[in-house]
């Protein structure tokens, strides 16, 4: 495997940024996760334009232009010949001796870019049997609508969900309102066949599959409804699912024990990711 880091092609196994980068010590770096599916890049530009906004609402400076950064993009697919899989991407503030204030002017910020193929049969078996969450209280920061690198919270949550024997965990706030999985958008579909997913502007990710899940649903004649939704809701929902770029659209079939409808994945989750690569933007390797 090969990675991008900082200008450079290197051997993954070798790929390295220093001890002291801004990402290893304080989490002050950016992501983004795309998908590859049969040799195209999906939704780039919608990942690209997040990338952006996360980096200036964190006032760090872009690591090089769109066009040189595609290159880069298709240049690390091609070197590790993906045809199905992810990129993974990261920006920091860069290396610079330890201290919070921002490092001085200048300071290149790191870049680092890795891919790697995907086993399909992996996500059919999710698409076919479901997938079991967990709810949790929300304890976040305020700003998770930034894909920032600090993902302590959403790692104990999905931990804490293997341990309990379900693949997901969703956090919910005090009042028992749905937000988002620990690494991707919730979803149901209400008993009169309503598709609900609740509003992006605030307290959750707006997860690029979520956006173009909404360009779906449209196509497929859905009614669709952006407003929240509360746990008690996702238990008499008629389906539940989860998208992100990894996943696309997974159902929910049980819900801190309880399962959802019949326990089984809906219809509309399916017609959903059936549809969806046709809708998607794609941008050839
Ligand atoms: N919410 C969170 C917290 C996430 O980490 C992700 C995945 N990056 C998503 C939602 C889904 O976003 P996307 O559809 O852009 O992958």
């Amino acid at each position: 495997r090969i990675a991008y880091v900082n200008g450079q092609y290197v051997r993954h196994s070798e790929a390295a940024v220093h001890i002291e980068d801004r990402g290893f010590q304080f989490a002050d770096g950016v992501y983004e996760v795309c998908e590859v599916r049969e040799g195209l890049i999906v939704d780039l530009t919608r990942h690209l334009n997040r990338l952006d906004r996360s980096l200036s609402e964190l006032r760090m400076t872009q690591p090089m232009s769109r066009a040189a950064l595609t290159l880069v993009i298709r240049e690390v697919l091609r070197r590790n010949r993906v045809r199905n899989g992810i990129f993974y991407m990261q920006v920091t503030r860069g290396a610079a001796k330890r201290d919070h204030f921002f490092p001085p002017e200048g300071t290149a910020p790191t870049i680092t870019i890795t891919a790697k193929s995907t086993d399909p049969s992996l996500l059919a078996k999710k698409y076919a049997t479901g997938i079991k969450v967990i709810t949790l209280l929300e304890n976040r920061w305020d700003r998770v609508d930034i894909k920032t690198v600090g993902l302590l919270p959403n790692v104990l949550a999905k931990q804490q969900a293997r341990d309990a024997g379900a693949h997901d965990a969703i956090f919910v706030t005090r009042d028992g309102m749905v937000l988002e999985g620990a690494s991707a958008n919730a979803w149901i579909v209400t008993p009169d066949g309503k598709l609900v997913t609740r509003p992006a502007e605030h307290g959750i990710l707006k997860g690029i599959t979520r956006t173009t899940a909404i360009d779906v649903a449209a196509k497929l004649g859905l009614v669709f409804v952006e407003r929240e939704f509360s746990v008690d809701e996702m238990h008499g929902a008629r389906e539940a699912f989860m998208t992100s770029a990894t996943g696309i659209c997974v159902p929910v079939v049980e819900v801190d024990g309880k399962p959802v409808a019949n326990g089984h994945p809906g219809t509309v989750s399916g017609n959903i990711r059936d549809t969806f690569f046709a809708i998607a933007e794609k941008t050839a390797i």
